[in-house]
């Protein structure tokens, strides 16, 4: 891209912003990124990251939104390099609980008989979805930008009102940050701490539906690392690992797939999922410049990544 003014500058390089981005440039628009950190200390580097729309609302919307990363998803996993690959495994609950409704969308989708469930599940259900390596796939989403000539940029912006006649629009994917930027207070973090270890063999996921706990439990095989969760601690800022949440969540795993108990440590990981009651895509006028918002999408912002950007670019374009 030259450096004339941009007719769009994406504000974050998380998995919400470069996806943005990549709309925009797709659709013959001449885009830049800003954004504080790089793509390396985003929220979105520590997801885990399996595809499945939970806890996030407009349900309307959501639905809509994941059905379209869905596809997406599964046609960069015949892409090598993607960093996305369609894994196999089961989500279980200790009490009886219904499937999740969009759980027919996914391949080989079944109800489980409860002796193929771990000791102490009473309902479980197997399935295939996308399961994405976000330290593969952002570089992967990275490259694909500056194939198209979009340039990321190391600039902090404070507040939207000073980015008015920057370029003709301007793209809020801020994630946590649209909290002071916005400024918008009904964002808030919700805390997720992971461990990640050596593959001692495991091919399937397995996830336990703790409802609204704070404790996770799942594990997520990407191939040479298991990524283990987790935790879910609203209102927590913290950003550094805690040595004994590490270990229960070990332990928790463990307790399911005892393989999982040796495995050597290879990393531990916290992030700060952008929550919010709802997603917020939308946009509005700011001193005679269109804003376009795509943030809030707490623990599903992989799973809505392409829908949301999506219409995100529509709202741009002024469709
Ligand atoms: C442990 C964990 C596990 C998860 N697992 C999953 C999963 O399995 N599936 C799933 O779908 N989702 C998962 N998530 C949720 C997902 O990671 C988030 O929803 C998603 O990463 C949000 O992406 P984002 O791009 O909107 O925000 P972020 O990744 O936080 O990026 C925000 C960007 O905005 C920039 N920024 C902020 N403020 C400013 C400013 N003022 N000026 C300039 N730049 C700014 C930041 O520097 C950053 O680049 C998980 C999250 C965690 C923490």
């Amino acid at each position: 891209m030259n450096e004339a003014k941009p007719d769009a500058i994406v504000i974050g390089a998380g998995v919400s912003g470069l996806t943005t981005a990549m709309c925009l440039a797709e659709a013959g628009t001449r885009v830049a990124i800003w954004t504080s950190e790089p793509t390396e200390a985003t929220t979105s580097m520590a997801a885990g990251a399996m595809w499945g729309p939970y806890h996030v609302e407009p349900l309307d919307m959501v639905t809509a939104w994941s059905s379209v990363t869905l596809e997406a998803l599964q046609e960069l996993a015949t892409q090598t390099g993607a960093g996305v690959r369609l894994v196999p495994g089961v989500e279980a609950a200790r009490h009886e609980v219904d499937p999740p409704s969009w759980g027919n969308q996914l391949d080989g989708f079944r109800m489980c008989d409860r002796s193929e469930l771990p000791p102490g599940f009473s309902t479980g259900w197997r399935y295939t979805a996308p399961l994405v390596d976000m330290s593969m796939y952002l570089t992967y989403l990275r490259r694909r930008l500056d194939a198209n000539g979009v340039q990321i940029h190391r600039q902090r912006v404070a507040a939207l009102v000073e980015m008015a006649g920057k370029a003709d629009v301007i793209v809020n994917c801020a994630g946590l940050g649209a909290r002071d930027l916005v400024p918008d207070p009904g964002v808030f973090p919700v805390r997720g701490q992971i461990v990640v270890v050596k593959n001692p063999g495991i091919t399937e996921f397995f996830s336990e539906d703790t409802g609204a706990g704070e404790d996770l439990l799942h594990y997520y095989p990407h191939q040479n690392t298991v990524v283990l969760g987790g935790t879910a601690q609203p209102g927590s800022w913290n950003p550094n690992s805690d040595p004994e949440t590490a270990a229960a969540i070990v332990r928790r795993c463990a307790e399911v797939e005892p393989s999982l108990g040796g495995a050597e440590i290879i990393a531990h990981r916290v992030g700060l999922r952008p929550t919010r009651s709802r997603v917020r895509v939308d946009s509005e006028q700011l001193n005679g410049t269109r804003i376009v918002h795509n943030y809030g999408h707490g623990g599903a912002g992989v799973t809505l990544s392409w829908g949301c950007a999506m219409t995100a670019t529509k709202l741009a374009l002024g469709a």
